[in-house]
């Protein structure tokens, strides 16, 4: 047997079991071992019967005095009774609906026993414990040493590892079977060598994998996750170290930073930029300047005056000679950054590309068909005539080529998958010269998360708001306050404002991940969202709001539809505007002061933020109202602390603790799913992985070397 044997040959597996273990994705000795517990049990604690109180968690062990299996009068449930005793005392044990349990164990056995310490009007007691026979009688009956047998179980007296489970699979199996391989840790290759292992101060990998199934308490179990943790982060470093060093392989053009012109441009705008905003275009700028392709993140809420910080430095751009490449994740976002790039920066020239049937450009293109045009919107990125080109992912997958492209900026990255950015890094280096590269996230991801996943990203955060900007009031609202939601956002139409209803996603969020979240174009989802947006709309339209103007927006919707409607939106001349999550990015409609939110408790915190920040966007006061038919007690904690933080790195850092990276970021980021025990609180060990990350020569650490390409092989990174 060794870690490829598949698991059917281990003992007592049928074929059931087998489909089983299929279906948790276990095939191979291998798998196995990598199935990790995602909690313990702590029952380490052996106690003697005298010494038990109620309440309490702990582990006797004890003989059997009597045990019999019967039905319980009045309910006609089947129970198991059981009086047990040690040299301290005896204790009665139940267990309801286990009919076997009689079967397996007998009068004169010694067994351990786990689980919680119950009292009632006959004394103490315990029900439904786990028990495991002890392997050896103690020597002295009177005084059994219990302590001395603890490595020999693996259901009671020690931690106990939890599996996350699939129906049909009982814990005790899988602690059976996992107790069967577990030896075979030793043939895990070791991939740090002592020197690495010394500085980052971690155990070898196999003893950590054992402890992390089988821990000996819970300080090995603690140095085991570090060992876990660690080879985690410093694979996410190593390949940002690798990714720096390829990038800083090829030269990008150094782009001048243009004063008078750029003094020009701010002095040009209805308002003066934040302080915030200047570091960040500052930042950027500098980057510009050098012949190192710039990597940088610019985050900042929604809201927070990104664009206008992209437009600043893309004008540089163009002022050198070079031309722009502004990607958005869906064509209406495309199209609006199209709006604000042209009335921001009248003189270049920009261009419209999307895989829809959006007709836009300010060349004077006479084309007869849409084919045509496009072909005369690519002609013009050949040669050089489209300065700036905005685009969805279609600037990607197309045979699109630059003439000098220079700067390459990408609205809310993560929502493209890892393919697409695979294709423009290739893209990007065909073209000789490796463009800067800007990303922009309003899905605040705090400092030192963002730096665990993308170590090879410089980061800029707008962290403030324009001046005058009022906060949204967020309200959770309870069922029987629904009417009164209505007349309120009735009344703010009166006064001439205007409002968004996001409709549910089908299934929860969940369902929609495994689907890979940021796939929009997933066509059952849309079928489904369809269906939501056009109900909601019927309600409202005509009984609701029969009196206003309602409109709709979906998936499925047609290009020139949507585009139609949110034409329509933006001039005021719908007044409730019913959709799906396609709000959720960047739609910017000033005048809207009402996001009323269903369903909310589908949605992650971050996301929801999202939405809320579609409103909030003028010196309107705005209002976001949450829905849920909801009453568990977590969903209404997750909601509140929502309603009550409208910092959007703080609901981040509270969506992180309470999801995982891999929820609120969507499982497509590379890396994130291969998170499985670091998180967001590990930052020590983070930084230090970093160091020793920047110090290693690949050539000296062949294994090193060898495990980072293996990795990304499996992940497909970028
Ligand atoms: P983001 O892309 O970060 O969500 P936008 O760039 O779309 O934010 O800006 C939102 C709105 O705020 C836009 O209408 C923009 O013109 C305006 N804006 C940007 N910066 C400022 C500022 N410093 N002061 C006032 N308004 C601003
Ligand atoms: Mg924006």
């Amino acid at each position: 047997m060794n870690l490829t044997s598949p698991v059917s040959n281990l003992h007592k597996i049928g074929n059931i079991l087998n489909a089983r273990l299929k279906r948790l994705g276990i095939g191979t000795v291998r798998d196995l071992l990598y199935f990790f517990p995602f909690r313990y049990e702590d029952y380490s604690h052996v106690v003697r019967i005298a010494e038990l109180s109620a309440g309490t968690e702990v582990t006797i062990c004890a003989q059997i005095e009597m045990i019999a299996a019967k039905r319980s009068p009045r309910k006609r449930t089947l129970i198991t009774e059981a009086v047990v005793s040690d040299d301290t005392g005896q204790l009665r044990i139940i267990w309801f609906g286990q009919p076997f349990i009689a079967k397996q164990l007998h009068q004169g056995e010694w067994v351990y026993f786990s689980g919680s310490v119950k009292e009632d009007m006959f004394g103490v007691s315990m029900v439904s414990p786990s028990y495991e026979k002890m392997k050896r009688v103690p020597e002295h009956t009177s005084t059994p040493h219990c302590g001395a047998h603890e490595h020999e179980t693996i259901h009671t007296a020690r931690i106990v590892p939890m599996y996350p489970l699939t129906r049909g699979l009982t814990q005790k199996q899988m602690r059976f079977l996992m107790s069967q391989v577990i030896d075979l840790v030793s043939e895990i290759p070791e991939w740090l060598s002592n020197d690495i292992r010394d500085t980052a101060d971690v155990m070898g990998i196999g003893e950590a994998m054992r402890q992390i199934h089988f821990p000996d308490d819970a300080r090995s179990l603690q140095h085991a996750e570090r060992r876990m943790k660690f080879d985690e982060v410093f694979l996410l470093q190593l390949r940002a170290v690798l990714s720096r060093r390829s990038r800083t392989a090829h030269p990008a053009p150094r782009i001048a930073f243009h004063e008078t012109e750029t003094k020009a441009f701010v002095a040009g705008l209805p308002f003066s930029f934040t302080k915030a905003q200047k570091v960040a275009a500052w930042e950027i700028v500098k980057d510009l300047g050098k012949d190192i392709p710039m990597n940088r993140l610019l985050e900042g809420d929604v809201g927070s005056g990104k664009t206008v910080v992209a437009a600043l430095v893309a004008y540089n751009a163009v002022l050198s000679g070079y031309q722009v490449a502004i990607m958005a994740p869906t064509e209406i976002l495309a199209k609006q950054h199209f709006q604000s790039f042209c009335s921001l920066l009248p003189q270049s020239k920009v261009g419209l590309l999307t895989s829809g049937d959006i007709r836009y450009s300010i060349f004077d293109i006479q084309a007869k068909t849409h084919k045509k045009l496009r072909e005369e919107i690519k002609k013009k990125m050949r040669t050089g005539g489209a300065e700036i080109i905005i685009g969805t992912h279609a600037l990607l997958t197309e045979d699109v080529a630059f003439r000098n492209l220079g700067l390459v900026i990408v609205d809310e990255q993560h929502r493209f998958g890892v393919a697409q950015r695979k294709t423009l890094k290739e893209k990007m280096e065909q073209s000789g010269t490796v463009p800067h590269f800007l990303s922009m996230t309003a899905t605040p991801i705090p400092r030192s998360f963002a730096l665990a996943l993308y170590g090879d990203l410089d980061i800029s955060i707008i962290n403030e708001m324009p001046a005058g900007r009022k906060p949204v009031k967020t309200r959770l609202v309870d069922l029987h306050n629904r009417e009164k939601a209505y007349a309120f956002i009735r009344e703010q139409v009166k006064q001439g404002r205007q409002g968004f209803v996001v409709c549910p996603v089908i299934g929860g969020q969940s369902e929609i991940m495994e689907h890979g979240t940021w796939n929009i174009e997933h066509r059952q989802m849309f079928v489904h969202e369809k269906k939501t947006v056009m109900a909601e709309y019927e309600k409202l339209s005509k009984q609701v709001f029969s009196d206003l103007r309602v409109g709709f927006l979906h998936g499925k919707m047609r290009a020139q539809e949507k585009e139609k409607t949110m034409k329509e939106f933006r001039e005021g001349s719908i007044d409730i505007l019913v959709s799906t999550s396609v709000v959720e990015v960047g739609v910017d409609v000033p005048n809207a002061s009402v996001m009323m939110i269903e369903g909310a408790e589908g949605f992650g915190l971050a996301q929801l933020h999202q939405f809320r920040g579609r409103v909030g966007r003028s010196n309107h006061q705005s209002y976001c109202f949450l829905f849920t038919d909801s009453t568990s007690g977590k969903v209404q904690e997750r909601l509140s602390f929502f309603e009550k933080n409208t910092d959007g790195f703080k609901v981040a850092e509270y969506d992180l603790a309470q999801r995982g990276p891999g929820e609120v970021y969507g499982t497509m980021q590379s890396g994130l799913s291969e998170l499985r025990f670091a998180t967001m609180q590990d930052g020590t060990l983070i930084k230090l992985a970093r160091e020793i990350a920047e110090d290693i020569d690949f050539d000296k650490y062949p294994t090193v070397k060898e495990r980072v390409r293996e990795w990304e092989s499996v992940v497909h990174l970028e």
